[in-house]
């Protein structure tokens, strides 16, 4: 199995570096180049994170491993091809897409993520299938270079996607990583609180992003990081931030002054309420006591009812009565 391993990983090295030539200088790679550069990845992004391009071809990687003697079986067992389902033959699963090499934490490649150049083409990315090397709750995009950064600030931040990876990078945040999609694994999660003590979550400012950032949060919390939740405007994602507001502004506000975990909390459970409507007002009012009665201090909780106190002018000892009940049903 371990030399197997090995096979595996030299396949992606060879796939990556062969894509990353093809995007960097063939003609097959141009309409990925002038993708890349309208999407504003420069150079040395497109360098450090290792992009590349996979040609409109079923059989272009097939051949070019079996030309090195890289047996069909032991390249579909890694994912890195498919096999026809009618007489086993090996295929190109990537075809015709911009490549994201995926490390691992040592920073050996184990898989790929492959973007569309059209918007209408489906699935927008792809990813390589899980495998012994690549299970996707083990890993975060990125994380083996973020790593010393994240060490050094003592902090992480953690985003959606790859693209917010990168131009979060060139925007000077060098201790971001991606989770793959937008569930959160408790071991991901450790992997973060071994090498920092706090943590940013800055997902894309959709219902999608902010409702899983809230899901990620617990379990961020749960193993013992301190949490922090980034504001991006509805709509918006890290990537497009910086595209239309620049890389200081997003550096320095969403990224230095994120909302703690209650006060992103206070503005998400406002989300899809009319909080000029009573009834909404004290749904709201109800959910928070829920919140705060989850929190550890009892001088924390206080601070927060009070808050609720002077916004919506109602009784102090009935809120603090009301959490109360809350705390009971906590334990
Ligand atoms: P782009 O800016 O290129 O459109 P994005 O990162 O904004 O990319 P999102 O739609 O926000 O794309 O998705 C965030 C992340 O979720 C992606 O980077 C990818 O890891 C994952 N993802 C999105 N769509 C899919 C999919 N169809 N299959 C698997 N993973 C996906
Ligand atoms: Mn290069
Ligand atoms: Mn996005
Ligand atoms: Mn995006």
């Amino acid at each position: 199995e371990q030399e197997e391993a090995g096979v595996w990983y030299d396949g992606h090295e060879l796939a990556m570096k062969l894509y990353h030539h093809l995007l960097v200088s063939s003609p097959e790679g141009r309409k990925a180049r002038e993708y890349l550069r309208k999407r504003g990845f420069t150079k040395e992004m497109i360098e450090r994170f290792q992009l590349g391009y996979a040609p409109d071809s079923w059989s272009f990687l097939t051949d070019f491993l079996q030309k090195r003697n890289f047996l069909p079986r032991d390249m579909a067992d890694c994912g890195l091809l498919a096999l026809r389902e009618s007489d086993g033959r090996p295929f190109d699963r990537f075809r015709n897409r911009i490549m994201f090499p995926i490390w691992d934490k040592s920073g050996r490649v184990i898989a790929f993520g492959g973007r569309v150049l059209e918007a209408d083409d489906k699935p927008k990315y792809l990813n390589s299938p899980e495998s012994q090397v690549f299970n996707k709750s083990r890993l975060l995009y990125y994380f083996h270079g973020a790593r010393p950064a994240v060490k050094r600030k003592n902090e992480a931040v953690l985003f959606e996607g790859y693209v917010d990876v990168i131009s979060a990078f060139r925007a000077g945040i060098e201790h971001g990583v991606g989770a793959l999609g937008t569930a959160l694994s408790e071991e991901q999660a450790k992997m973060l609180r071994r090498n920092a003590d706090r943590v940013i979550l800055c997902y894309d400012g959709d219902e999608a992003g902010q409702k899983a950032a809230w899901k990620n949060a617990e379990i961020l919390k749960k193993s013992g990081l301190e949490v922090f939740v980034a504001a991006l405007p509805e709509g918006m994602d890290p990537d497009d931030y910086i595209k239309e507001y620049g890389a200081d502004r997003f550096a320095d506000t969403v990224i230095g002054q994120p909302r703690t975990l209650m006060e992103f909390k206070s503005v998400y459970l406002r989300r899809n309420k009319n909080m000029s409507q009573e009834a909404d007002q004290l749904r709201f009012v109800e959910e928070m006591l829920i919140e705060i009665s989850r929190l550890p201090k009892a001088i924390e909780r206080d601070h927060y009812i009070r808050r609720l106190e002077e916004e919506f002018s109602l009784s102090y000892d009935v809120l603090k009565q009301e959490m109360k009940e809350h705390v009971q049903n906590n334990v």
